[in-house]
């Protein structure tokens, strides 16, 4: 039987750090959520924790966004209002290693995912795009009609489905979709109750710099000090993943008023070098971070930050929190659980 209320919400990813993360506010804001997961690069105890912060229940179904038997029985069984679309492989050096991987989840899974919503005739949809689509970028700050030239099989993919989605909405301009480009998402719930909890060795500055701060981990790379950078390491814009994840309430709001394809990027419109970053989390943690400098990574730019205006002009969003404030919350989820989901 479909479920009848309205404002029941897929989280495609929803066992996964933004996921997680979403699914909390979502509850908090009166939504019903069901998950989506195969659990690949998470573990189901991120939900229990989301059950335990909100003191609200959700529906998990464990599969694979490829699964066509899956989507159509979900979207049989309940009345979804719209998705909110996460699930995917985010790792840049693993999608040089495996593009076929890469492009068949992210690119494919998301072709799965759009017809099973067709079917159903659920056309409210918001995507999981990345800054990653501008590639190595000219000017700062980068706005939405920057030019878009990823680098990698990852970036690609996104870009792909970007393209895919404008090609769906030119043909039926009854769909509403976002397609939101996140900055560096880092920090953690408030609660320190979910985090992010790479599997593997994190890819990413800010979960490296929490394990380090830890003891799970000797010392950071420093890629590169040479940059034309105030202090010459990499500068990047990190927005907290709470805030992140209210920009998609946001957009969901904003694709309620009327069908539309809409672009926005979800930064804070600041530049944080890796120094600012392992100096803040120092500061958060009351740590050393054992650091070396180390060659430059391959493919990495410079500086990137957000122009954030469109999304705070139409969507009414903002973020709030600053980069003490994202060290301090990623350090107390690290902090209480220094093995992440695996404790
Ligand atoms: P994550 O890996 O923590 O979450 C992704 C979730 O999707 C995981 O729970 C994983 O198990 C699930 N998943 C993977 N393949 C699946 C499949 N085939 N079927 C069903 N579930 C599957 O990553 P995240 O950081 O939460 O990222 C969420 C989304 O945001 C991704 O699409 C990512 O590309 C995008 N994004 C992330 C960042 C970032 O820095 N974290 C930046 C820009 C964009
Ligand atoms: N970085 C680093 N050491 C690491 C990981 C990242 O010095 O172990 C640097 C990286 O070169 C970049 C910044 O930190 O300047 C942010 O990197 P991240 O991978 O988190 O984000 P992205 O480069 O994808 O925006």
């Amino acid at each position: 039987m479909k479920g009848n209320s309205q404002k029941t919400i897929l989280v495609t990813g929803g066992a996964g750090y933004i996921g997680s993360h979403m699914c909390v506010e979502l509850l908090q804001t009166g939504h019903q959520v069901v998950v989506l997961d195969d659990l690949s690069n998470s573990n189901p105890k991120s939900l229990q924790a989301v059950e335990r912060i909100t003191q609200k229940t959700l529906t998990f179904v464990e599969g694979d966004i490829r699964d066509t038997r899956i989507l159509t029985n979900l979207f049989e069984t309940h009345n979804f209002s719209a998705v909110l679309h996460f699930a995917g492989l985010k790792a840049v050096g693993e999608s040089v290693e495996h593009p076929v991987q890469y492009y068949d989840v992210n690119v494919n899974g998301t072709l799965k995912l759009v017809d099973a919503m067709a079917a159903a005739a659920c056309k409210t949809l918001v995507f999981s795009s990345s800054a990653t689509v501008y590639g190595i970028p000219e000017q700062m700050p980068i706005s939405e009609c920057s030019p878009t030239a990823a680098i990698n099989p990852y970036g690609r993919s996104k870009l792909m489905v970007e393209e895919v989605l404008r090609d769906l909405y030119a043909s039926d301009p009854t769909w509403r979709i976002s397609l939101l480009r996140y900055f560096n998402p880092v920090g953690a719930h408030a609660s320190g109750e979910i985090g992010e909890d790479p599997h593997d060795v994190p890819n990413n500055l800010m979960p490296f710099i929490s394990q380090v701060a830890v003891g799970r981990r000797d010392q950071l790379n420093v890629f590169g000090d040479d940059y034309g950078t105030p202090d010459g390491t990499g500068v990047r814009d990190y927005i907290h993943v709470v805030d992140l994840a209210k920009g998609h309430l946001k957009a969901l709001q904003h694709l309620a008023d009327t069908p539309k394809l809409a672009i926005h990027n979800l930064g804070t419109g600041n530049g944080y070098s890796v120094m600012d970053a392992i100096n803040a989390f120092e500061r958060a943690s009351g740590r050393k971070i054992p650091y070396q400098v180390v060659e430059r990574r391959a493919g990495d730019a410079a500086t990137s930050y957000a122009d954030p205006r469109k999304a705070n002009q139409e969507l009414g969003w903002q973020a709030e929190y600053d980069l003490e404030r994202m060290c301090a919350d990623a350090w107390r989820w690290q902090s209480n659980y220094p093995n992440g989901f695996r404790d």
